[in-house]
């Protein structure tokens, strides 16, 4: 099975592709982590990418994203199975998509952009387990991971990228839900909602759209 997860930035695409990609034994492959340990390794590519589009609130263009994406994905860890975190976000990739695997479901995350905004201002994530903070649940005062690593805020979560970001998204990804159609999974969100109970509408929902 290779499923997508499709929402704004702050929707939970990758804090809820975690739990699923634990539960349903898949790889996951995002593009957001894949820029920034680019970034992170001092990759050329990878500091442009960060300097020019993404650390600005800006997509990265696809004449980088699409070479990246097929360079990834033709590794063997995602040949059992995989789940797309943060890709696709534009109609070009999305069709390079349809050439390289067989991609359903795409499940969409719904969350109001008061909530988004709330969301990415609070998020935090661990240096060295990657394990998500934010709303729920809050990160330790002393920002130190259970697992010991140090818990950071992203350098794109700022109020001035965020209204960038869901400009981005609205131009350019919103697009997708027309292009995936009857291959679309809707899961709602609201201020209760928690990475798990999250993860348990998209399991309902996936069990009985694979049923
Ligand atoms: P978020 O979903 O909160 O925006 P990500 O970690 O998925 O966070 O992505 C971080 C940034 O990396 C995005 O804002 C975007 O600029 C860039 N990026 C990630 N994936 C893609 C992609 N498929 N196409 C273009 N840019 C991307």
């Amino acid at each position: 099975m290779n499923i997508i997860f499709l929402g704004a930035p702050g929707s939970g695409k990758g804090t809820v592709s975690q739990i699923a990609a634990r539960e349903y034994n898949l790889q996951i492959l995002s593009t957001g982590e894949i820029l920034k340990n680019m970034a992170h390794e001092n990759h050329p590519l990878g500091l442009r990418a960060r300097d020019e589009y993404w650390g600005k609130g800006f997509l990265v263009p696809d004449e980088i994203m699409l070479p990246l994406l097929e360079e990834e994905i033709s590794k063997t860890i995602y040949q059992k199975g995989l789940i797309l975190d943060g890709f696709p976000r534009t109609i070009p990739q999305a069709e390079k998509l349809e050439e390289i695997i067989k991609i359903d479901p795409v499940i969409n995350l719904l969350c109001s952009e008061e909530l988004i905004t709330k969301r990415i201002l609070a998020r935090m994530q661990c240096k060295k387990c990657n394990k998500p903070y934010g709303l729920n649940p809050r990160p330790p005062e002393n920002r130190i991971c259970r697992c010991g690593g140090e818990i950071y805020q992203r350098v794109d979560d700022t109020e001035e990228t965020i209204k960038r970001r869901l400009n981005e998204y609205e131009n350019k990804t919103l697009p997708l839900i027309k292009f995936y159609k009857e291959r679309i999974i809707t899961v709602d969100q609201d201020e209760k909602t928690t990475p798990e109970s999250c993860f348990d509408d998209v399991k309902k929902a996936l069990d009985s759209y694979l049923s």
